[in-house]
C-alpha cells in the first residue's frame, strides 16, 4: 500500500518570503533590502547577545520546563497576568491553543484577510473553520464578527492586522468579548508599534493575547512567542504543549530583551517615523497602519509582478496574492534600515 498524507497537508501551506540569496544571485546585488517579513533590521543588543552566548555553554542540560525566568521578566516588565510560552514563536502558541481548546468539528472563526497560520492550524485540527470578511477598508464590523463568533469555540482577530495594518479599537474588542461564548485569541504581534493597549481587557476570562519576541525585540531567528491567558487556561495549555517550550538560549535572550527599554523604544520611534514617510511618498494608495509595515494597493498591476519588479531593483517585499480574501493587487512592505527604506522608495517610484 502507498502511504498517503492527510489531505490538509497535501497542497498549499505557509508562504515564506522569497530567498534573498536567490534574488542577490539572480539580479547581481551584494545585499538585498529585506522588507518582506516584518523583521527588525537591527541585531539584538550586546547584553542580549551575551546572555544567549552564556546560556549556550549549559545546553548539555535540559532547559527549565516552566521557563520561570522569562515568566518573571514578563510579569515584571509587561503585565502581571498568567503567561504561557512557545519556543516555536507565537505560531507555536497558536498551534497549542488550538490543540488545547478545539476538538474535531468544533467551530473556529477567523477575521479575514489575515495571517494564514490560524486557518492552517485549525484545519490541521479538523476544526470547522469559518472566515468572517472585514469591510472594504479592512476594519472589523463587530456585529458581523459576533454573528459567527457567538457560538464558536475559538475565534481569531489580529490587531494591528497582518497584512493590512488595521488597528481595531479597544472598545470594539471589549464589545465582542462581552457577546461571544467562546474564547477570543487576539494576535498582538505588532501591538508595540501602535497606540493601543489591550492588556486592560485581560479581566475578561475569555481573552487570550498573543505576543512575540520576533518583531519589536529583534529575535525572530530564536522563535520565541508567548501569550497572556485566563487563569483557567494556563494549566491545560501546559499539559497540551510539547514539553520544554523555551530552550536555554532563547529563554536567556528573551529574558534579557524584555528587561531593556532603549532597544525597543528606538526601533518603535524609527518605525513610526518611516511609516509616515512611506505613506507620504509611495505613489500608490497606502492603508493606515499601526504596525511596522504598510499595505499598498498597486492596482492595476499585480502584487506578484510588482514583487518581481522590485526584486530586480534589489528590494524584497511580500506579494499578498496568497492571503485569501485580499485579491491579487497588493504588496506588503516592512520598515527596514534607512538604506533599505530609501532603496525601496526610489524603486517604487520607478514602477
Ligand atoms: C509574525 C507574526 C506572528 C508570529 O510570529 P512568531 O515569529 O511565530 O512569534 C504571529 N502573528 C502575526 C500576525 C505575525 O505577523
Amino acid at each position: 500500500m502507498k502511504p498517503r498524507v492527510r489531505s490538509e497537508f497535501a497542497k498549499s501551506g505557509y508562504v515564506f518570503a522569497k530567498s534573498p540569496e536567490d534574488i542577490a544571485k539572480e539580479y547581481g546585488f551584494s545585499k538585498v533590502a529585506l522588507l518582506g517579513s516584518n523583521e527588525n533590521p537591527y541585531p539584538p543588543s550586546d547584553k542580549v547577545l551575551k546572555a544567549a552566548a552564556d546560556a549556550l555553554s549549559g545546553v548539555n542540560r535540559y532547559p527549565d520546563p516552566k521557563a520561570a525566568k522569562f515568566n518573571a521578566g514578563i510579569r515584571a516588565n509587561i503585565c502581571d497576568a498568567p503567561v504561557v510560552t512557545s519556543g516555536l514563536g507565537m505560531d507555536g502558541v497558536i498551534e497549542t491553543v488550538i490543540r488545547t481548546l478545539v476538538a474535531p468539528g468544533e467551530k473556529v472563526v477567523i477575521s479575514t484577510p489575515t495571517f494564514s497560520v490560524y486557518g492552517l492550524d485549525a484545519k490541521a485540527a479538523s476544526a470547522n473553520v469559518v472566515n468572517v470578511p472585514r469591510k472594504s477598508d479592512f476594519t472589523v464590523d463587530p456585529e458581523e464578527f459576533i454573528r459567527e463568533a457567538k457560538d464558536a469555540k475559538l475565534s481569531f482577530l489580529c490587531t494591528p492586522n497582518n497584512p493590512t495594518g488595521t488597528v481595531t479599537p479597544v472598545a470594539d474588542i471589549e464589545y465582542i468579548l462581552e457577546r461571544i461564548d467562546g474564547v477570543l485569541f487576539l494576535d498582538c504581534a505588532y501591538v508595540e508599534f501602535s497606540d493601543v493597549d489591550y492588556l486592560p481587557l485581560l479581566s475578561h476570562d475569555n481573552l487570550i493575547i498573543g505576543r512575540t519576541l520576533s518583531k519589536v525585540y529583534g529575535l525572530a531567528g530564536l522563535r520565541i512567542g508567548y501569550a497572556f491567558v485566563p487563569e483557567w487556561l494556563a494549566g491545560p495549555y501546559n499539559i497540551a504543549a510539547t514539553p520544554f517550550t523555551l530552550n536555554k538560549v532563547s529563554e536567556a535572550a528573551a529574558t534579557q530583551a524584555v528587561s531593556e527599554t532603549a532597544y525597543k523604544n528606538n526601533f518603535i520611534a524609527h518605525v513610526r517615523k518611516w511609516r509616515e514617510v512611506f505613506i507620504r511618498e509611495i505613489p500608490f494608495p497606502v492603508y493606515p497602519s499601526g504596525s511596522n509595515f504598510v499595505l499598498i494597493n498597486v492596482s492595476p498591476m499585480k502584487g506578484d509582478d510588482v514583487m518581481e519588479l522590485l526584486a530586480k531593483q534589489g528590494v524584497l517585499v511580500r506579494s499578498c496574492a496568497s492571503f485569501p480574501g485580499l485579491g491579487d493587487t497588493y504588496i506588503r512592505v516592512s520598515v527596514g534600515d534607512v538604506w533599505e527604506n530609501e532603496r525601496f522608495l526610489s524603486a517604487v517610484k520607478k514602477l
